[in-house]
């Protein structure tokens, strides 16, 4: 029997980090973020300031009600730094296990872009803006003012 995947937009604070490589697949995550982002699916998170240990937002981070990060490549950059400071993203995209080779073109295409962009929309469960649809907060602006 098919699982049923349990609606994650409907919380309150989605989140999306991106590794934003020096490759296409990169470059692809980057965009991907901005798309969502654009779209109010999900607010795009500063992931250098999480590496850098910026103490307002790595607390920021952790009250993230959901993570979602999108790597180019199975290195996983992006999980990576947010488990660094021992953040788990509930959803983890990886650009390369959906049919997109790496290469070091600093490119992107749209169409890759796209199917990122609803891989991340099936693994929340996620539902356009209508009558029945699930509150987002994707235009949330953050204040990492310590
Ligand atoms: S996850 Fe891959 S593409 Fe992204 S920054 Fe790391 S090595 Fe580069």
């Amino acid at each position: 029997m098919e699982e049923k995947k349990k609606c994650m937009c409907g919380c309150s604070d989605v989140r999306v980090v991106a590794c934003s490589g020096a490759s296409n697949v990169g470059q692809i995550a980057n965009q991907a973020a901005i798309q969502l982002a654009r779209e109010k699916v999900a607010g795009f998170f500063c992931l250098a300031g999480v590496g850098g240990h910026i103490n307002g937002m790595v607390k920021s981070a952790k009250e993230a009600g959901l993570m979602v990060s999108i790597d180019g490549c199975p290195v996983q950059c992006a999980a990576r730094t947010l488990q660094h400071v021992e953040i788990e993203p509930a959803i983890q995209i990886i650009v390369t296990e959906l049919g997109i080779e790496k290469s070091h073109e600093i490119a992107y295409d749209e169409k890759d872009c796209s199917i990122v962009i609803d891989k991340v929309k099936e693994e929340m469960g996620y539902r356009p803006p209508g009558p029945t649809s699930c509150l987002n907060r994707g235009d949330k602006v953050y204040d990492y003012t310590e």
